[in-house]
């Protein structure tokens, strides 16, 4: 099957990267969602001052290889996207192979990041072990010879066979490198907005072990994955018009030159997605990022709370 058409075949499913939500008991219709919606919109202003114009794409970036509109808070809206509801309450996460001791802090991280970024409870599922995968769903990278799993299995076959009834996404994490299938030599990760599944991996994040700025550089790029991938669950969309954390990332470089915290349009979509007050939340945040040494985003967060509060 030749890229185009496996592309074609698969155009449900967000592509996260190329080769080379919590008051669940709201009613979603009524005074109650007009209300919401206008407190949201309200927030949403506040925040715009901190609204950066995204920059010009370079010549490897997402945006100078992938035709994308962007969407805005009302056309997210729109959509009718998969969120929190009385019955899918939870953020889980499935664990595939095995992890190193530092692997597995990273993981936690993301698991607590995701926690407090969604306000949603997030719960981890027993590991599967490679073993249990089939042989189709394992090969050894053509030319590198690293071993890799298959995506579209992990999506298609895999997570929603285990999906718990309550998920509102589950997300399989691994150490093993990913390929997405026939043409492809790798993917950093790949969702799938109405299914409410996803698989990322760590494999090409660095060593987390080697030192103390190798551990937080692999944190970064977990944590700006992990709630990446998870806003792609809610269907949200690639973000064009801001610096965002719902940017697209073509390569390792661009991750990293992305910011990990969402625009203002794309946070009004989280907060509405997951009838959450977004005072907590940055709260919640700020506490995160002193914990972790994240300096860029202690000032965004403490920013967004400081012009939230503000009259
Ligand atoms: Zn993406
Ligand atoms: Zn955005």
């Amino acid at each position: 099957m030749s890229p185009a058409s496996f592309r074609r075949r698969f155009r449900r499913i967000a592509w996260w990267a190329a080769a080379a939500c919590f008051a669940l008991a709201h009613c979603r219709c009524g005074s109650a969602q007009a209300v919401d919606l206008a407190a949201i919109r309200t927030a949403g202003a506040k925040l715009q001052p901190l609204a950066a114009a995204k920059r010009p794409a370079g010549p490897s970036d997402w945006l100078a290889n992938h035709r994308e509109s962007g969407q805005t808070f009302d056309h997210y809206r729109a959509t009718d996207p998969n969120r929190p509801t009385r019955q899918l309450t939870t953020i889980y996460i499935q664990p595939l192979g095995a992890f190193s001791a530092a692997e597995q802090k990273l993981l936690d991280r993301a698991a607590e990041l995701l926690r407090v970024f969604y306000r949603l409870p997030v719960k981890s599922l027993e590991p599967i072990a490679l073993a249990e995968l089939p042989a189709r769903a394992r090969r050894k990278q053509p030319s590198v010879g690293n071993e890799q799993i298959l995506t579209t299995y992990v999506l298609n076959e895999l997570l929603p066979a285990r999906r718990p009834r309550d998920a509102v996404a589950l997300l399989a994490l691994t150490a093993v490198d990913l390929w997405p299938g026939e043409g492809w030599n790798f993917v950093f990760g790949q969702g799938a907005l109405r299914e409410r599944v996803g698989v990322y991996s760590l494999a090409r994040y660095g060593d987390p072990a080697e030192d103390d700025a190798a551990y937080q550089l692999a944190l970064r790029r977990t944590l700006k994955v992990a709630c990446h991938e998870t806003g792609h669950m809610l269907g949200i969309v690639h973000c064009t018009a801001s610096e965002c954390g719902m940017n697209g990332s073509n390569t390792i470089d661009e991750l990293d030159r992305n910011q990990l915290g969402f625009c203002p349009a794309c946070e009004q979509k989280v907060w509405w997605a997951c009838h959450l007050d977004p005072r907590q939340r940055y709260a919640g945040l700020i506490e995160f990022a002193r914990a972790n040494q994240l300096a860029d985003e202690l000032r965004l967060w403490e920013a967004s709370s400081r012009l939230l509060i503000a009259k």
